[in-house]
């Protein structure tokens, strides 16, 4: 019976064993051989290499650059501790306390270099995996072995290593074949990897808007039953992912995907009204628009888009907006998102300010759009209103005002404020029929 037990355990190691040769013997496809990789990239490797660690890109750019697409950032793995990478690289950091990595830089880039984990205690760097009740891992810095990490890693497609000096890859987990089926499949049971990390349940949507794929049943089911387990991730984290499911070029799509699979409300309380949704679904494709032209976009002019119409609904009584209602509406609202997603200071006046501009491009008195006009936040404002404008039936015209008045001369500025002059009816009540409700 031992000798029986003694085999298996043999026999397991020696099967672990060949795999683990067997997922370096993989040929790596043509794409990543031919490519040119980034320069810093490669001195990164170069010099770990040369101090005798082994070191691999891994991740997005790895992924990206088989599915033939842009790569975003370089990501790199290896067996050297943080201290001895930080000891090779004057110019480094390390960051992170949950999460330990070291920041290269140079210039103006900075390429994340990353110890290989382990899920096993490690006596070695005396270090455990600390999870708290739910099973969130609060802390993971047990290094271990390439074979270790790619067990810590999310996805199978995210989880291919590729030494681009030595061609040499560690695909353990058939990420390309994934990459190639277009699929998104968990590396071990995802119930249990939404408990570690609840950020991976956004991770895979994003991924899947990104690049085409679909994602695994199982993982759909586990993005289903561990969704609100987002609850107990950070606001400050909520916000990172914020911008890169809504800021890099796939937000609507990502939005629609979130709030069918229910957890949109763990980013941004999505917006009952007919407008509300209307407006969400304009600014976001306005947002997707913008970074496929490579215009610059900020989370908060987005999130005073997204939260608008809940501003509008708190400062109503009766189908009219009540000023002193509406200021207290604004720290309000804003306050709710702050308790989904951080917003860095710098936004919340930037936002309110949005808001405030929106009752002075609506009234228009006097001499006081030539000083809207200088507003630092006139031009966000001003898409605010073409994005309301836009999301209801409304002919007043108002934003085809400001887009004729901002081009016009002086003299015919002032004419076109004559002309409203005359032309003004009755007070009118601020904001579009729709958003009024
Ligand atoms: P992109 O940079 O294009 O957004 P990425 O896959 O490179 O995509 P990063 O956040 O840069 O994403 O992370 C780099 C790699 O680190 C990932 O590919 C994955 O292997 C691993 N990783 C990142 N976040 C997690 C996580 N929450 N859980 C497990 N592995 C993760
Ligand atoms: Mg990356």
């Amino acid at each position: 019976m031992k000798l029986k037990k003694n085999n298996l355990v043999g026999n397991s190691l020696i099967n672990e064993h060949l795999k683990q040769i067997r997922s370096f013997q993989k040929k790596p496809p043509k794409l990543l051989i031919n490519k040119e990789y980034d320069e810093f990239a490669l001195s990164i490797i170069k010099k770990l290499n040369d101090a005798n660690f082994n070191a691999y890109l891994v991740g997005g750019c790895i992924r990206d650059n088989i599915v033939g697409i842009a790569v975003k950032d370089f990501d790199i793995a290896t067996d050297a501790t943080p201290e001895q990478i930080r000891k090779l690289f004057k110019a480094s950091r390390i960051i992170g306390k949950r999460f330990k990595l070291v920041h290269v830089y140079k210039k103006n880039k900075v390429i994340e270099v990353s110890t290989f984990r382990s899920e096993s205690a490690n006596t070695e760097n005396n270090q455990q995996i600390v999870k708290d009740a739910s099973g969130k891992i609060l802390r993971d810095n047990v290094w271990g072995s390439i074979n270790d990490d790619c067990h810590r890693r999310d996805f199978t497609i995210n989880a291919i290593y590729f030494n681009p000096i030595s061609h040499e890859l560690f695909d353990k987990h058939n990420g390309i074949s994934d990459v190639y089926d277009k699929r998104i499949v968990s590396i071990g049971d995802p119930l249990l990897r939404f408990e570690e990390d609840p950020v991976r349940s956004l991770r895979a949507i994003r991924f899947a808007s990104k690049l085409g794929f679909k994602i695994e049943n199982k993982l759909k089911d586990a993005i289903y039953l561990k969704g609100h387990l987002l609850t107990h991730v950070s606001n400050a984290r909520r916000f990172d992912e914020f911008n890169k499911i809504f800021l890099t070029g796939n937000g609507y799509k990502n939005f629609c995907k979130l709030k069918s699979f229910g957890i949109l409300k763990y980013l941004v309380h999505p917006n009952q009204s007919e407008f509300g949704t209307l407006l969400e679904e304009h600014a976001l494709k306005n947002t997707d628009y913008r970074v496929k032209e490579k215009k610059s976009v900020t989370p908060g002019f987005l999130l005073s888009a997204l939260l608008w119409p809940r501003v509008i609904e708190r400062s109503k009584i009766k189908n009219k907006v009540v000023f002193k209602k509406f200021n207290s509406a604004m720290g309000l609202i804003l306050n709710e998102q702050l308790s989904l997603t951080a917003i860095p200071r710098s936004f919340h006046t930037y936002i309110k300010d949005i808001w405030k501009l929106q009752f002075k491009l609506e009234r228009r008195t006097k001499f006081e759009p030539f000083k809207v006009l200088q507003h630092p936040r006139f031009r966000a404002a001003y898409d605010l209103l073409l994005l309301r404008e836009s999301a209801t039936s409304d002919d007043s015209d108002i934003g085809k005002w400001w887009t004729k008045f901002q081009a016009s001369s002086r003299k015919t500025k002032i004419l076109m404020l004559d002309d409203l002059k005359k032309n003004k009816s009755e007070v009118k009540k601020f904001g579009f029929s729709e958003e009024l409700g």
